[in-house]
Parts: structure tokens; sequence; C-alpha cells
């Protein structure tokens, strides 16, 4: 999915404008990833209609990076799609709070509900219990009682002879008897949806009025999420959406088919098996993933905490002014050495992650470290000015950094290759034109 993306991205940069003839182009590649990250063909049609609203309207055409701008547009687009609000659980405002969980089998009803149990409990000082109106299968109870027992919370259960519905009723007087404040009610789901599954939810919705009613949507199934979702919704007062399993490799864009059918907030998601592996949403990185554009927030993140920013502003001035030295180039090299295995950061990049499985880590790592230790045994001198480097002089650095005499060459003409051409942009950019990298 994302190769195709990246690789209209690669067609668009580089070609200093964009005219509507490669958007079109552009846009025909955007629809092919939405639709390969599984976003309904219904929803992806109206909204390409939309981002090209959007982007003849907005300065696009003029802009310095048009390919970037684009992504943007689609970015943000999907955001508001998803929903930018926080969402948070609709607590009652005195008395029970009620909170249904609902979905098909094996969706992650009864582990999301531990999960958000655990963390009312331990974020919003609330007293939980736990109700196990899942009746179907044995397992389903025994599961939940192993769970409430993992975080401390109490399981409500009148076994499987008793109906969901009667357990549910003599859940709530037991719960205001105890003093509890959140109940939450595991229901039973099936493989398909039928009438009979409908009607119990419904019937128990009627009895206790939930506060919420959260539907587990798998983030691994395809298309049908969206049919399933909508006559969830149809026959109940889904109030919230649960994405579970965002760990796994899909890109989620069933989400954004349920999100916007339904128009139901996601409140909450899990990304993995344990009690912990549970996020609040962010509309953000969904739409990095359902783009298949890396997780770019996470890189600024990353870069931010860790480059000195004001050290790279200087070595780009440098590099302008055509004064970028060795010196510089080690403090670049130690930056990015700083930032993590190179694989793992191109795999953020937009554009980049096509050449991230090609990277092995270890021998970028290890080239890193040898160009690193090649500068380390020059001479400030030597760093300054690497055109004094005669064989004497290669031979002693190669001997102190662990290389061969070949490799310092290599090194110093490589830099020397890189200085010049820095140099000639930084006349470019003054002259106010900026040099044509594409083809
Ligand atoms: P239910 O039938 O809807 O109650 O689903 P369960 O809660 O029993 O979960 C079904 C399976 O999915 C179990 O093996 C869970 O461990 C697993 N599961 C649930 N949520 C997640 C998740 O966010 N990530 C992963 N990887 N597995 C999950
Ligand atoms: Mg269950």
């Amino acid at each position: 999915l994302s190769n195709r993306l990246n690789k209209a991205l690669r067609d668009l940069s580089g070609k200093g404008r964009l005219t509507e003839k490669n958007m079109e182009d552009m846009l025909k590649e955007v629809r092919i990833a939405l639709l390969e990250a599984d976003v309904n063909y219904k929803i992806v049609k109206d909204f390409l209609v939309r981002v090209k609203e959007k982007s003849l309207g907005t300065d696009v055409l003029e802009a310095v990076d048009p390919s970037s701008m684009v992504v943007k547009i689609v970015h943000d687009e999907i955001v508001e799609l998803l929903g930018t609000q926080e969402a948070t659980l609709n607590y009652a405002e005195d008395g029970m709070t009620v909170i249904m969980m609902v979905g098909l089998q094996g969706t992650g009803k009864t582990t999301s509900i531990a999960k958000v149990a655990n963390l009312v409990k331990k974020k919003h000082n609330r007293n939980p219990l736990l109700v196990a109106a899942d009746i179907i299968r044995p397992a389903a109870i025994e599961q939940l009682q192993t769970l409430g027992k993992s975080i401390d919370v109490e399981v409500f259960t009148k076994g499987i002879e008793t109906p969901a519905t009667e357990t549910v009723k003599q859940a709530m007087l037991y719960a205001k008897e105890k003093g509890y404040d959140t109940v939450f009610i595991d229901t039973a789901g099936r493989l398909h949806i039928d009438e009979e599954l409908m009607n119990e939810l419904k019937e128990i919705e009627n009895l206790v009025h939930p506060n919420d009613i959260l539907l587990t949507v798998d983030a691994m199934t395809g298309q049908d999420i969206v049919q399933v979702a909508k006559s969830f919704h149809e026959q109940l007062n889904v109030t919230g959406l649960v994405v579970t399993k965002f760990d796994g490799d899909s890109r989620g864009g069933g989400v954004l088919s349920v999100r916007s059918i339904t128009q139901v907030p996601v409140k909450f998601v899990g990304q993995g098996e344990k009690i912990d592996d549970l996020e609040l949403f962010y509309p953000d990185r969904m739409a990095d993933r359902i783009l298949g554009m890396g997780d770019i927030v996470t890189l600024v993140e990353q870069a931010q905490e860790k480059m000195d920013l004001e050290e790279s502003e200087r070595a780009a001035k440098r590099m302008m002014e055509g004064t970028f030295t060795m010196e510089d180039m080690l403090s670049q090299l130690e930056q990015v050495s700083k930032m993590g295995p190179i694989g793992g950061i191109l795999k953020m990049l937009p554009g980049m992650n096509q050449y991230a499985d090609m990277i092995n880590d270890a021998d970028a790592e290890k080239g890193l470290k040898k160009q690193k230790a090649i500068i380390q045994s020059m001479t400030l001198e030597e760093r300054e000015d690497p055109s004094i480097l005669n064989n004497r002089r290669k031979n002693r650095i190669a001997k102190g950094s662990g290389s061969t005499p070949q490799e310092v060459s290599k090194m110093v003409s490589q830099f020397e290759k890189m200085q010049k051409m820095m140099k000639q942009m930084g006349a470019l950019s003054k002259g106010g034109k900026l040099p044509n990298l594409g083809g």
C-alpha cells in the first residue's frame, strides 16, 4: 500500500509545482492507498471529492513542496473524519454508571472490559464491578473471572443456567448494595449478527439504559466490518467504539469507515493482549497509519527530544555558507546515532519507508561508528582542512580508528563532494533559486 503512495510522492517531489493533472495522479494513488487500507469505497469517493476541492481552493499549486501539501490536506481530512474531539466515558452525573460492551465474537469485548475497568479504577478513581452476561460459553465466565482477579476487580456471575437479563438485573441490585459506582456488562457475541443476539442485547439495554454502549471493532477485519457496525448501531444506542487489535499489521482503514458511517467516536484503542495495552484515541496517529505514511508524529517527537536543534541550525547555516567542516560532520553523525537505528528512522519518514527494509541496521550502525572513529582520529587542523591529508597522515588516522587508509580516503572524498554540492546549493539559494533536484 504505502509503496504506491510513496512512489506517487516521489514522482511529485522535486517537480517544483503541482498541476491539476499531476494532482489527479496523486489523488488516484491516495484512492488506491485508502482502498487497500480497507476503507469503504463509497467513503473513499466522497473523501476524494472533498480533498480535491480543498486542494484546489488552497495555495497548493504554488506551494513550495506541493506533495507534502497534498499529503497534509489528505491527512487533515482523515483526522477530521476520525473526529478530533477527545471522547471519554459518559459517566452518570450522580448514581451508578453502566457500561455495556457489545460486538461480534472474538473481537475483544471481554479483554477490553478488563482493560477499561482497570483504567477507570486507576485513573478515574472509580469502583467498578464486572458482570458476566455472556452465558453462551462457560469459558467466557471463567475468562472474565481470571481477568477480574488480575486487576483486583470483583466479577458478578450467576452461572450459565441463569438468563443473561436476569443476571444483569441481579447484578444491578448487588452493585447498589455494595456501593459500586461503575458497572461493566460483558455480553455474548456471535460470529455473525443474528436476531437472537440483537434481541438479547436490546433487552439488556432496555433494562439498564447504559450510559455507554461500546462496540468493539477489530482493526484486523476488512470490509464487512462496516455492515456489522451498521446493524449494531441501528439496533442499539451505540455511544463509542473500542478499536481492538491495533497492534496487528492492519492499516485500520475499516475504523475510518465505521466512524464515518456511524458517526460514533472512537473512545479507546486496544494495542495488545495485556491489560495495559490500551490507549486513548489519537486521530493523528491513526490517520498516519491509514495513509501508510509512517508515524511522523513520533518521529518529530523523538527528533525534538534528542536533537540539539541549535546545533543543527548552526550546521545548516555553515553548510549553505560552504564552511561546513569535518567537525560539523562529526556532530551531525552524533545527532543521527542518538536517534536510534537508521532503519527505524527511515520507516517513520514518508517516502522513505521503502528503503527501510533494504537497510541492515547493524551495518548502518557500524558504518556510522566507523565514520565517527575516522573523524575522531583526526587532529583539529585536519578536520578543518582535510586537503592536508597525505599518505602518512592517512595511515596514522587509519590505525587510530581501526580502519584502512582506503576507507579514510573514501570518507574524505565523500566529504569533499558533499561540501562542494552544498556550496553550490548555498549559492543558488542566495540567488533566490533552488536547484532542481528532480529530473
Ligand atoms: P470477545 O469474544 O469479544 O470477548 O473477545 P476476547 O476478549 O475473548 O478476545 C479474543 C481474543 O483476542 C483473545 O485471544 C484476546 O487476547 C485477543 N485480543 C483482544 N484484544 C486484543 C488486542 O488489542 N490486541 C491483540 N493482539 N489481541 C487482542
Ligand atoms: Mg467475551
